[in-house]
């Protein structure tokens, strides 16, 4: 009894002492434009009734869709387009500065994605209000796009806007980026990080979508800001069985097709390992433990100690298993031309997301250890991967900005838990100019609102908007006032 307990104390320190921490961000001054809801409900109203769609292989799909929405901001957003330094960057892709008066302090970056995804086809009479009508109804703007991104694309110019109109001029130059390929490519906002990277700078800190105030997180039921301080990196594998073709009447032992389907299932049978190691979620934990009842509570806390256990009760589930680990999702499948000829290959697509701690080099390597017993099967990435951007910091000035501002937008007592964002953004474009990517907007959503973002009913609350852009408008007046750190 007495060395049980012992131990237990042992480990407390142990975890006091060597476990993570995560500090609550201090909120900051709110700076407020007194926006009304019915203006920046009408301007997402008529943003969304542009049907930005881009094309992927297609850089010039609806080019002139997205004029005329260029057009419509302009005249909405006067200042921005007249006070700030435009330049068009090609594919669509907006890129303003306002310049600082000290120009040896790094930029801050905001950027959000004009183009919206397509309703996919058959699903349209789902739709309470037409996907591309802009409806304004029930308290809610209804329409493709409300929440994935023109809601905060307009609360982020908006709040530009009210800035200029009171005269703002930072110390430290701002550039808001407005790519038009998020969806399909992200050419866009490669675009963005080569214009700063000719220029020898780099970014204090690039803030876009990917995360937001959710009213009732999975773990605890209650509010919770949640900010993206890392996203997952991207890579798919084609695996190519092959075998003897010829008659199927006198086959070999294991046809094209059956070692493909071997090659698969020994792959997710070697799944990427799964723990805390590496991202955010530790440091998540520790925000959300106190709002988490009892032993999980307490385990929350301490995910120094209990990390084993933790991860053992997340990985059964496939939402918190993805922000564990590398994951495994075999997608497409193709193979055999007639059913009496033996293939002579084999294929399957497997689209992995990559945690942090995975390199794409890894992750192949991974596989083909994996596959290494399978004579005939070779891996090679379909595509060129993306590896996932560094997480960002949680601790320092730039940090504080970003989280800080997201506590003082929150209801009271809200915790801000830095979170890994599982699917990606135009971020991680930056990820070689910049020092720290966040990813935040303070929209109130419920999690079955965030589950028609590129489905059916797609909707943001009106009560949002005004609280969006003074967030965005609290944001650049800290970084533009904040000195060197
Ligand atoms: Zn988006």
């Amino acid at each position: 009894m007495k060395r049980v307990a012992a131990s237990l104390v042992a480990c407390l320190v142990l975890a006091a002492c060597g476990g993570s921490s995560f500090e609550q961000p201090e909120p900051v001054a709110p700076d407020r434009a007194g926006l009304s809801e019915e203006t920046l409900a009408r301007q997402l109203a008529e943003a969304i009734a542009y049907p930005t769609i881009a094309k992927a292989g297609e850089p010039g799909h609806n080019a002139e869709v997205f004029a005329q929405f260029q057009a419509f901001l302009a005249r909405e957003y006067p200042r921005v387009f007249e006070q700030l330094d435009v330049t068009d960057l090609g594919h669509g892709t907006l890129w303003f500065t306002l310049e600082g008066s000290d120009a040896s302090l790094d930029p801050a970056v905001l950027i959000a994605h004009q183009d919206v995804v397509p309703v996919e086809p058959g699903t349209e009479g789902g739709w309470t209000y037409p996907a591309f009508d802009g409806v304004i109804a029930d308290g809610y703007v209804w329409g493709r796009g409300a929440i994935d991104m023109k809601g905060h694309l307009v609360t982020l110019l908006a709040a530009m806007e009210s800035l200029l109109e009171d005269g703002f001029a930072p110390q430290r130059t701002i550039h808001i980026g407005l790519g038009a390929d998020e969806e399909v490519a992200g050419i866009g906002a490669g675009l963005m990080a080569s214009w700063l990277e000719e220029r020898g700078r780099r970014a204090w800190f690039v803030l876009d979508e990917g995360g937001s105030l959710v009213l009732d997180m999975p773990l605890t039921g209650r509010p919770t800001a949640l900010i993206a301080v890392g996203e997952k990196g991207y890579l798919t594998v084609e695996v190519t069985a092959r075998a003897r073709g010829g008659h199927s009447s006198s086959p070999p032992q294991r046809t094209a097709v059956g070692l493909l389907a071997r090659a698969i299932t020994a792959i997710e049978d070697h799944p990427f390992e799964m723990s805390l190691e590496g991202g955010p979620v530790d440091e998540m934990l520790v925000a959300l433990a106190p709002d988490m009842e009892g032993l999980q509570g307490f385990a929350a806390s301490n995910p120094g100690l209990f990390g084993a256990l933790i991860v053992d009760a997340m990985k059964d589930e496939d939402a918190p298993r993805a922000m564990l680990g590398t994951t495994i999702a075999p997608t497409v499948i193709e193979g055999g031309i007639v059913e009496n000829v033996l293939p002579q290959h084999a294929t399957a697509l497997i689209n992995l997301r990559l945690h942090p701690r995975t390199s794409t080099e890894d992750a192949l390597a991974h596989l083909r250890e994996a596959v290494a017993g399978l004579d005939g099967v070779t891996i090679k990435p379909h595509a060129p991967g993306s590896e996932a951007p560094p997480v960002a910091a949680m601790e320092g000035r730039a940090w504080e900005i970003v989280a800080g501002a997201a506590a003082a937008f929150a209801p009271e007592g809200t915790p801000v838990a830095p979170s890994l964002l599982v699917a990606g953004t135009d971020s991680r474009f930056f990820a070689g100019v910049a020092d720290n990517i966040y990813r935040y907007s303070p929209a109130r959503i419920e999690m079955e609102d965030l589950s028609r973002i590129h489905g059916t009913d797609e909707r943001m609350k009106i009560s949002n908007l005004p609280v969006m852009a003074d967030y965005f408008r609290t944001v650049m007046v800290e970084a533009g006032t904040s000195g060197a750190e």
